[in-house]
Order: structure tokens, then sequence, then C-alpha cells
């Protein structure tokens, strides 16, 4: 098995070498071309060059003598081509002889597998429109070319093959850093899904990555860690709970149990009162999970009807003065009028919404206090607002209080309680598509706000 950076460097690699060797192929056949096309105009121009000396020499002398335009013999030598001149009938008036030139050492062929084979060409000598002679130019390669063009030529592909590998080098550095882009995420995101398949959810990564698939993958990746460490929270405060709320019953009925059988505590009728109460806390706690596991599986039934929102909030405030009055708590609801509050609902499922919010706000304001519902309608919803000046939630306890179980530290010390309420409204309240909503401020009161959709 590769590894993503390796297979990337690779693949990356791989690529540059063959875009890189047929850049040096097509540039040195092009810069080759070129040059030899550059050549070949020279030597035309040579050719030329001879051609109209003779033209000269004739035009000055009238006649071909063995001496006409000798000189140039030196020059063809040290150049490495023959020369001879023939009159206008073709007949040799001098000339050179290849074998000399054939092993110069500074013979130079621009194709080397033709150096040996003479190829001569003749060029007729014309003077006013009538040819007067002819010049045999001969050599032993197609193109000559002297030290410093074959040197020019040589250097020009010494600088390609370096240009080639500079880049080289240089793309398979970059091929590096950029696998490692891919590969580092991809490596940590994997380490990470790894610790929280062992239960460790501390993880967090930290790093950012401007490619948009990996950003997504470390966002969700972090998203998916929190998740998984929240809900572990929950799951072990969960338990915790459910043992706290056991072991309470079962201690006091153990000791009490305890104490009669050793006769240290005697048998009354107002103690097995008191130890029945227990029992029955204790299968009220059963109770209570049993509505949660209604709630929670998802077939429960609903029974759905025309509902006015505005009738049943006052037919739950009344249920609740008397127990309001007996705590000196003045309860009381506004409904802003001439509005239209019908709602299709679960009539006995949302009673228990607002039963579970008002017993609460009951519940957990002191005496003399002050409670007051508001029902209006905004303009997409219809808005319940439960409001009470009483103890408050503590902030950390806040993002909590609608989880299965979880009671706020200072209720859980000192009033009655089960954890369940909160849940089980916003169970209700999401069968019905409706949201809940919770400001709270320690000491100074709690607000609830329910938005049914219209
Ligand atoms: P219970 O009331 O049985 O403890 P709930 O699920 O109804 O369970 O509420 C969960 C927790 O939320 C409570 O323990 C309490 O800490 C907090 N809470 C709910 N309503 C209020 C309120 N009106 N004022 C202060 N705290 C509240």
């Amino acid at each position: 098995m590769q590894t993503i950076r390796k297979k990337l460097s690779i693949l990356f690699v791989t690529c540059s070498i063959i875009a890189i060797l047929l850049i040096i192929l097509f540039v040195n056949i092009t810069i080759n071309n070129k040059f030899d096309k550059y050549m070949i105009d020279i030597q035309n121009k040579r050719y030329e060059g001879i051609v109209s000396y003779f033209r000269e020499v004739y035009r000055r002398d009238g006649k071909w003598t063995d001496s006409s335009g000798i000189e140039l013999m030196h020059e063809a030598y040290m150049n490495n081509y023959c020369l001879a001149l023939l009159d206008k009938n073709e007949r040799y008036v001098w000339g050179m002889n290849p074998d000399n030139i054939r092993n110069n050492t500074h013979i130079n062929t621009m194709f080397k597998s033709n150096k040996g084979i003479y190829n001569s060409k003749r060029f007729s000598i014309k003077l006013n429109g009538e040819v007067v002679g002819y010049v045999d130019i001969g050599q032993y390669s197609p193109i000559l070319l002297s030290e410093d063009d074959v040197n020019f030529k040589k250097s020009i592909n010494r600088s390609i093959i370096v240009s080639g590998i500079i880049a080289l080098t240089v793309t398979a550095a970059i091929s590096l850093y950029f696998s490692r882009q891919f590969s580092i995420p991809i490596r940590e995101v994997a380490n990470m899904s790894e610790n929280f398949s062992k239960g460790n959810f501390n993880m967090k990564f930290d790093s950012e990555s401007n490619i948009e698939e990996l950003e997504i993958l470390i966002k969700s990746i972090n998203v998916l860690g929190k998740k998984l460490k929240y809900q572990d929270m929950l799951r072990k405060r969960l338990i915790s709970d459910i043992s706290h709320e056991i072991r309470t019953p079962l201690n006091v009925l153990q000791n009490n149990l305890e104490a009669m059988m050793d006769n240290v505590l005697p048998v009354t009728t107002d103690r097995l009162n008191y130890l029945n109460e227990e029992v029955i806390r204790f299968g009220k706690l059963l109770n209570n999970l049993d509505i949660l596991k209604e709630f929670e599986s998802e077939g429960i039934k609903l029974n759905f009807e025309r509902t006015s929102l505005d009738e049943l909030v006052k037919d739950v405030c009344k249920d609740f003065y008397m127990a309001a009055e007996n705590k000196n708590i003045e309860l009381y609801y506004n409904i802003e009028p001439d509005k239209d509050y019908i709602i299709m609902a679960d009539k006995d499922k949302l009673k228990q919404v607002f039963i579970n919010l008002i017993s609460n706000a009951l519940k957990f304001t002191k005496k003399d206090g002050k409670i007051s519902i508001d029902l209006y309608s905004g303009n997409k919803n219809i808005i319940v607002k439960i409001k009470d000046n009483g103890i408050g939630i503590k902030k950390e306890d806040l993002p909590f209080i609608f989880e299965r179980l979880y009671r706020g530290d200072r209720s859980r010390n000192q009033t009655v309680g089960n954890g369940i309420g909160l849940t089980v409204v916003k169970n209700i309240l999401q069968l019905h598509s409706a949201s809940i909503d919770v400001e709270s401020e320690e000491g100074k009161g709690t607000v609830f706000s329910v938005f049914f959709n219209k």
C-alpha cells in the first residue's frame, strides 16, 4: 500500500518529466532546424559570392587562365570545400583535389553520417546574360560548420538540458510541497477518526487548508468530534443521574429495613408509609423513563385537530391559579386580541407542554414572585412566552436543560423534580413542527418562548 503523498508525488513528477522531455525535444528540434536553415542561407550566399568573384575576374581578363581566381583556393581549403573552374565548354581550367580536404582536422560536418561522401554542385558564370564558364563547388557534407558554429550549437543544447534539469528539480520540489498539502490534512483526519473510535474525543484539527474539499473535511471532522464529545458527556451524565435517582430511594429503604430488622427502629405504620413513598418515588422514575421512551420512539401517534391556542393556554393557566395563590405568586396571562390562534395540534399533548413550562416557572419562583404568559401573533409564527422572575438558570446549565434527566444543581438540591419535563416539552413541540427558546439570568428569572408555524 502506498501513501497518498507518495502516490501524488510520483504522479506529479512523472507528468513533469514527460512534459519537460517533450518541451526539450520540441525546442531542440526547432532550434536545430532554424540553425540549419541559417547555415544553409550563409552557404548559399558564399556560393553566390564565389560565382560573382569569378564573373568579375572574367570581366577584368576577358578570358580564363590557369590563375583565374586561384587566390580563392586557400580560403576554400581552409573552409573545407573544393573549387574547380571550367570554361564555357565545361573543360577544366583548374581544380582542387577533393582528397586534400578529406582529412582536414578542422572539418566539422553537421551530419556526421554524411562525412566521406563528396558532393559537388555546378554553378554557371554568366556575363551580360551569356554563360562564360562554370564553377564546381564540392564538399564532404551538405552544410559546412566552423568550430564556433559547432560550439554555439553545443552550448545551446547544453543550456536546454540544464534548464530541463533545473525545471525538473523545481517541479519535483513543488510537487512534494503540494502533495504534503493533500496528505497532511487527510492523515490528520484519519488519525482523528481513529482516536474517536477509541473514545478519545478531545482532539481538534487546528490548521486550515486552502483546498475547498479538504477544508470541508476538516470542518466536518471537527464538528463530528464536538458532537461525539457532547453525546459522550450526556451519556455519562445520564448514567450518573439515573444511578443517583435510583440510589437515593434504595439507600433509604435499605437503611430503614435493616434498622427495623435489627429492632433499632420500631415497625410503625408511619414508617411503613414513608418507606412506601420511597418505593413510589422509585416507581415514578421508571414511569418517567417509560414516558421518555414513548416520546423518543418514532411510532408515537398524535391526534391532530383544529385547536384554539388561546383557549388551550387559558385553560392551563386556570389550573395553576390555586397553586400560584398558595405561594403568593402573581400569575397572569396576556392574549393579543383579534388574532387567529387556530393551529393543528394534539390538544392533550400540547397541554402537557404548557403544564410542564408553567409548573417549572412556579417551582423555580420564590414566594411573592411573578409569572406572566403572553400569547401573540408575529409575521410567520404564533408565539407563547412564559416568563418568571425566579431563580434563573446557570449559564453552564443552559445548553443542557432540554436533555434527558438533566437537572440544574440548585434545583436538584432544593426542589422536587425528575429532569424529564423539558425533554418531553421539546419532543412534543418537535412533533408539532414548533420550536422552543430559552433566555435566563441567574437570580433574575427565565423566559421560555414557544414558536408555532402559522
Ligand atoms: P425538573 O424540573 O424535573 O428538574 P425539567 O426538565 O423540567 O426537569 O427541567 C430541567 C432543569 O431546567 C431544571 O432542573 C432546572 O434546573 C431548569 N429549569 C427549568 N425551568 C426553569 C425555570 N423556569 N427557572 C429556573 N430553572 C428552570
